[in-house]
């Protein structure tokens, strides 16, 4: 499936970083995806090679052990990725999420503690903010942490877990106060933590490869030293961290978006109707050609954050606009795709059903795009 995106990008050293991410996505993952997504296996292999490589840890800092690069080359990484799997794509930027907050919250002593392992290679992190009754309004979280000496006793189910049982480390968002809003504290917990335990992973619609399970919390003892920030920063260290998470959302949702549109030139250069190739009518030009607008709004639109955000400047509204403007995009080119392959493109013998399963999701999770437009809205109102 040959992509040809043309990109622009600012150094020699990410173009080298996309050439060998675009080998790693040809030898090491294309070639699996079908299998894996099929049986639902977690792609331990996958991130182990993505780790190795230094894609795990692109836009942080070189101090702590990341690559230094801005955003609008480790987003076109994960848009990269995620054309060739997008349930590794969701992973990978789940992961940088979790070193996000550890960045932007913790002590210079817990950075130096925490995030050369977790930019390392070898740990994988999940994101343990929603629950079973708290979605898209986090201020209903009850998972609670109650200080006894110099631990938190944790109590509470987390939902919808990524990576979810998988994970090397979990970010914990937890009640420390009832304030709703100002109650919430961040905590970072190794997977190994006695009394949490995970349940079974979620029959999904797609992205099967994406291990999502809830995560629960017995009498957890979690050490004070591994609270990130001061008690009741926790709603500010999620939300703000989320701008970023959204970004890389937008670029897989592009990177499926790409996907699906490269597959369908492809068919409809070989498919054949009427005595041409169906690519030979115009009403399937047009169809392709709104396709391919869509795959470069979406991109433009995530590249253009990632800009505002590499200058210092404020981008929040920008990376909900990608947010929204990328995730649409995947939805309706995936299901453009499934209409230029005809019947093929309803069976599981083609990839664009899959691709069509997988783009979904990416209009729910990280903020569902109502709440995106309500962070646009109420943005521009402001
Ligand atoms: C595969 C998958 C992976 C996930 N991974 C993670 C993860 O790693 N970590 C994590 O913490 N969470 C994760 N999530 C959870 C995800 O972020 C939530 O599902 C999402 O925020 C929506 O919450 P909800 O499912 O409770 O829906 P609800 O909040 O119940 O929303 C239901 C519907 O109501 C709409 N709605 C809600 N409020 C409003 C409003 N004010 N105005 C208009 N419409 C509204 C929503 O848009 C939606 O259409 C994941 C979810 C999935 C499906």
């Amino acid at each position: 499936m040959p992509t040809d995106v043309d990109r622009l990008l600012p150094t020699e050293d990410a173009e080298a970083l996309l050439e060998l991410t675009r080998e790693i996505c040809a030898k090491e993952l294309a070639p699996k995806v079908d299998e894996a997504e099929a049986a639902g296996e977690f792609p331990a292999a996958a991130y182990d090679v993505l780790g190795r490589s230094g894609l795990l840890s692109l836009p942080f800092p070189e101090e702590y052990g990341g690559g230094g690069q801005p955003y609008e080359v480790y987003l076109q990484v994960i848009e990269e990725i995620a054309t060739a799997w997008p349930s590794v794509g969701v992973g990978t930027s789940v992961h940088s999420l979790t070193a996000t907050v550890v960045l932007a919250n913790a002590s210079e002593e817990q950075c130096q503690e925490w995030l050369p392992r977790m930019l390392g290679g070898g740990w994988l992190g999940a994101y343990c903010l929603s629950e079973p009754q708290a979605g898209s309004d986090v201020s209903g979280i009850r998972t609670k942490a109650v200080l006894d000496g110099d631990h938190y006793v944790v109590n509470g189910t987390k939902q919808w877990i990524s990576n979810g049982s998988c994970a090397d480390y979990y970010i914990l968002f937890a009640r420390t106060a009832d304030d709703a809003k100002r109650g919430l504290s961040t905590f970072v917990v190794p997977g190994d933590t006695e009394g949490m335990t995970f349940g079974a992973p979620e029959r999904k619609m797609g992205l099967a490869c994406d291990v999502t399970t809830q995560v629960i919390f017995e009498d957890a003892r979690i050490p004070v030293a591994q609270r990130l920030g001061e008690e009741g920063g926790g709603m500010r260290a999620a939300l703000s961290a989320l701008d970023a998470g959204r970004l890389g959302i937008a670029a897989v949702g592009t990177g499926i978006a790409q996907a699906a549109l490269a597959h369908a030139v492809g068919y409809a250069r070989e498919r054949k109707q009427f005595g041409q190739a169906i690519g030979e009518f115009q009403g399937m030009q047009f169809l392709l050609a709104d396709m391919g607008a869509e795959v470069e709004r979406a991109r433009a639109s995530y590249l253009h954050a990632a800009r505002l955000k590499d200058a210092g400047r404020a981008f929040s509204r920008q990376a909900s606009i990608a947010k929204l403007t990328a995730t649409d995009a995947a939805m309706r080119v995936t299901t453009d795709a499934v209409q230029v392959y005809g019947g093929n493109g309803y069976t599981r013998e083609y990839p664009v059903e899959r691709l069509m399963r997988d783009a979904k999701v990416t209009q729910i999770f990280e903020g569902t795009n109502q709440i995106q437009r309500m962070v646009i809205g109420r943005d521009l109102l402001r």
